[in-house]
This record gives C-alpha cells, structure tokens and sequence, in this order.
C-alpha cells in the first residue's frame, strides 16, 4: 500500500481505521529545530475527536481481548517488521523534526522495534500461562488466577523520545488485549502517524488502535473520556499531577513517567574511561533531553580535579551541530520554548555566579537551537541548577568524602528516575547501587535500557512501571477465581 510521507501529510487523526483531518481549530506547526523553519503545518484533532476515539476503542475491545493471545503477537510482530520496513524513512523524520544526530534516530528507531518484538513474545504465552491454580488453606477450596485486558486505555506521550514513548505503551497494552487510543506530542505529531499506517496495511480490526493528535485541550479530553479503563501518561510533573488530578474523581488507574535530577557516583577507584563514557552519554545523549539524564555528578574528592579536567577535554570534542553533518554527536534543541527554558538556567547560573567551566552559551551565528554542552563545578545544593530538572545538556557537580555522604546527596531530591554508579570494588558498588532511591540503576556502563528490563521511578518520578513483564501487567487486572473443590 503505497502511503503518503509523514512529511507531507494533511490527515493527522486516526479513528475507527479511518483517517482524517479531525475536528481541531488552527494548526499544528512542525518545525526544523537546526534552521527553525516550518516544515509542515497539519490540521490538529480537537476534544470532540477523542471522544469518538475513545468510543471506538470501546466497541473494539471485546474482539480484540477475544483474539488468541498468539494471535495478537503477530500482529505486533507485523508492527515490528512495518517500522523495519521503513527504518531509513522515519531515521529521516526523527533527524529533521527532532534534531538528532543519524546514531541517535536509528537508536529510536531500533528500540521501538525491539519493544514490539519482545512484547510480541510476552504476548504468544498469555493465554497458556492463564488460570495458575492455587491449593487453598483447608482442601475445601480451589482458586485459579487471570490476567485480563483491563479496557481500553488513553496514552499521552512527551516530544523527547516520539516513537519510542508511545512503542513503550502502544506494544504491551495491545499484547495484553487492551485497545487504545494515542495522544502524540504537539511538538513532533508526525513520526506516530506511522502506527496507523501500519495498523492499516497489517489489517490490524479497526478501533484497536487511533491516534488523536493535537494540543492541551486533546491531552485533557484524553483524562475526562470515560471509555478509558486507565490513563498512561509520560511528561512533566506540572501536567502529570493534572492527569492525576483529572482522573481522581473516576478512581481511574493512571500510570505516570515523570521527570528526574539524577545523580551519578563516581568513585575514586572507577575507570577513568568508563566513568567519562557514563559521563558524557547521561547527559550529553539527546543533547540532554532525556528523562533519565544524569545531571548531578557526584564524584569523589581525591579524583575530582583530575576527572573534571578530562571531562572538559571530552565535552569540547563532543561536537554540536546540524543532524545532517558527519560526525555530530549533539543535535539542537528540539523545542523553541525548552531552548529558551534552557537559556534562562544559563542566566540564573550566572546572576547565582556558579563556576562555568564549560559552555553555557548557546552556538554563535546560530539559526537554530544549537547550545554548548556545559558544565557547573560545585555547585551549591541549593541552587535551582542543582536540584531542578533542566531537560538539556546541563550537568551540575559535586564532590563527597564517604560513601554514606553520596548517597545522601545523591538521594536528597524528590525524583527518583534513574541513578548511575561507576565504581571498581564490587561490594562497595552493590551498596552505592543499593543505597540511591531509584527505579533503574547503571553500574558500570552509559545507559542502555533493554525491552526485558523495568522502568519506572520512586518517589516524584512517577507511579508504575514500563517495560519487561511489569510492562505487561500495566495493562492486565489480575482476577482471582475460588471454587469448590468438586
Ligand atoms: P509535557 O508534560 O509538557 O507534555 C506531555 C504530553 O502531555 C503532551 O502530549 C502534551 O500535549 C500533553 N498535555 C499537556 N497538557 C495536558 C493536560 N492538561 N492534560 C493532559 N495532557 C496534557 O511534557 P514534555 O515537555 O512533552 O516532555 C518532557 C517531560 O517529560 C520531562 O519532564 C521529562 O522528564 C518527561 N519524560 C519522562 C519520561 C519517563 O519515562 N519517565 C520519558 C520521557 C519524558
């Protein structure tokens, strides 16, 4: 089926399998982040159409939970062999809308079709592994155990990581045999409209899977629609507690992937190169723009001068530039706004007098959203560039003497994502490992974050878990069945 490029579409509402220019006022402009020219302007869907979304996916539910669970993998296998088909195109997208470099769009690319493929083979056990019995107390009673679809579900998705937020969801809720309907970010709305092309081409029943694109107002229908049995919701804290909120007086499950200030620990033990690696990548990859960037460095203070001088020498070859040059490694900012967010931390930095000891700028004669990666050494505690999440390529360090002193600094603030630990004693790395409040910790390595892993945060980082089996059971109820003994 021959298909419009997603560059070039004027349909962005997918419902009911059937494409259309949906309800919204206005337009959503889709901006190059490199030259900030407008690449596309696309009707936006409105309230009205996550209404009928939302029905669709109501109606479709009790087919699709009805499918044989072997059934709905390979469905998500076709999802998976659909983005393969067309890596090269959407490595495209992501680089122009987006800004990221080619390694980084073809790493997306490749985690979203690695979430399908692994939640494909969660989903071929579902119906084999149903109904565990259970030999209750006194021989009376029997008990078996289900795990079922809980509905229908709305996902709202952020503009950092387009494709590979909404794979994280879309994959284990239809393994499960939830049907859905996707709210993309307004900032990228294009790259998902790929889903619906491939739902379309696979045959995939119609109402199974919509996408509503569109701004706040489609973001709030999406928690107020009551066909959904549960809302995922991945971006800020500011609008994650008003999903909550919205949805509170429903009772309604919510899933929430919020915000981090991540600490990394860098022992005086570590090696040098593995420690500049994990460095470097936590918060330099996607020019910062990652939930999980580790901002906060907390190294230790007999190595501190030496590591922080080789940490220079390794952010000024880090070079910044077009996606489209050979050997970038950071890509501009994807948002006007967050660009400028990001500025005014440089001027807060500098009005608080913080020791810049690199960057701090953005990128002279630039037309885009280009900004140097930085770095603020001994930065004190309280200052907002400490203990806020800046959302760009910003690192913020610190030294400590004991171990109990890192981690009580790694652990003083209210997120808790992700945490990193580079340390050469192996008993000592447990404890550090162990000790930071966190959902998912990296010892020893830059950030990899397999689909058969977990992720999720403590504290304000968010509620739930995605990824791996605890993926999968975001989307299942679990129901209990007691009988008597015949
Ligand atoms: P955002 O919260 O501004 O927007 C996220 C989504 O919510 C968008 O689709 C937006 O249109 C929608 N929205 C806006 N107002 C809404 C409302 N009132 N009700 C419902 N939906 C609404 O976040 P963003 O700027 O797109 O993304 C950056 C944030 O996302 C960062 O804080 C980052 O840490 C977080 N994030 C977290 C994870 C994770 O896995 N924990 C992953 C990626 C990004």
């Amino acid at each position: 089926m021959s298909q419009t490029p997603l560059l070039e579409r004027n349909q962005t509402v997918f419902i009911n399998g059937v494409w259309s220019s949906g309800t919204g006022h206005g337009k959503l402009t889709v901006t190059n982040p490199s030259t900030r020219e407008a690449i596309a302007q696309i009707p936006t869907g409105g309230p009205q159409d996550v209404e009928a979304a939302a029905k669709a996916a109501a109606n479709a539910f009790a087919a699709w939970k009805a499918q044989p669970s072997a059934k709905r993998a390979a469905y998500l296998m076709q999802f998976a062999a659909g983005l393969t088909k067309r890596f090269e195109a959407l490595v495209h997208v992501q680089m122009l809308v987006s800004g990221k470099p080619k390694w980084e769009a073809e790493f997306d690319i490749g985690d979203a079709i690695a979430t399908f493929e692994y939640y494909a083979g969660l989903a071929e056990d579902i119906d084999a592994s149903q109904d565990d019995p259970v030999a209750h107390r006194g021989g009376d009673h029997i008990g078996r155990v289900r795990y079922e679809p809980i509905g229908p579900v709305g996902l709202i998705v952020p503009w950092n990581f387009p494709l590979v937020t909404s794979a994280w969801k879309i994959a284990p809720a239809l393994a499960a045999g939830c049907t859905v309907v996707l709210k993309p970010s307004e900032v990228t709305p294009l790259i998902e409209l790929v889903y619906a092309d491939i739902a379309l081409e696979i045959g995939l029943p119609e109402g199974v899977l919509n996408i509503v694109t569109g701004e706040a107002d489609v973001g709030m229908a999406m928690t107020v629609a009551h066909e959904f049995r549960k809302v995922s919701f991945t971006g800020s804290n500011a609008v994650g507690a008003k999903v909550m909120q919205a949805v509170s007086d429903r009772c309604l499950p919510v899933a929430l992937e919020l915000g981090g200030k991540s600490p990394i620990i860098v022992t005086q033990d570590a090696d040098f190169e593995t420690a500049l690696d994990a460095v470097i990548g936590g918060i330099f990859f996607n020019a910062g723009q990652i939930c999980s960037a580790t901002s906060r460095l907390i190294v230790h203070n007999s190595i501190e001068a030496d590591f922080v001088e080789a940490l220079i020498d390794r952010t000024h070859s880090y070079k910044v530039g077009c996606p489209f040059s050979p050997d970038v490694m950071m890509g501009p900012i994807t948002a006007r706004p967050q660009f400028d967010k990001i500025k005014s931390y440089f001027d807060h930095a500098k009005a608080s007098g913080l020791n810049c000891i690199t960057g701090g700028t953005t990128v002279d004669e630039s037309e885009g959203n280009f900004l140097m990666p930085t770095i603020y050494r001994n930065v004190p505690h309280e200052n907002r560039l400490w203990h806020e999440e800046v959302f760009g390529p910003v690192l913020a360090t610190t030294t400590f003497d004991t171990d109990e002193e890192a981690l009580s600094i790694a652990n003083d603030t209210h997120y808790g994502l992700v945490g990193s630990v580079v340390c050469a004693d192996p008993q000592r790395a447990e404890t550090l490992c162990n000790g930071i409040v966190a959902g998912h910790i990296w010892l020893n390595t830059p950030q990899i974050v397999y689909p058969d892993s977990a992720w999720g945060g403590f504290k304000s980082s968010g509620i739930g878990r995605e990824l791996g089996p605890s993926g999968l059971r975001a989307y299942q109820g679990l129901k209990h069945v007691t009988s008597p003994i015949a």
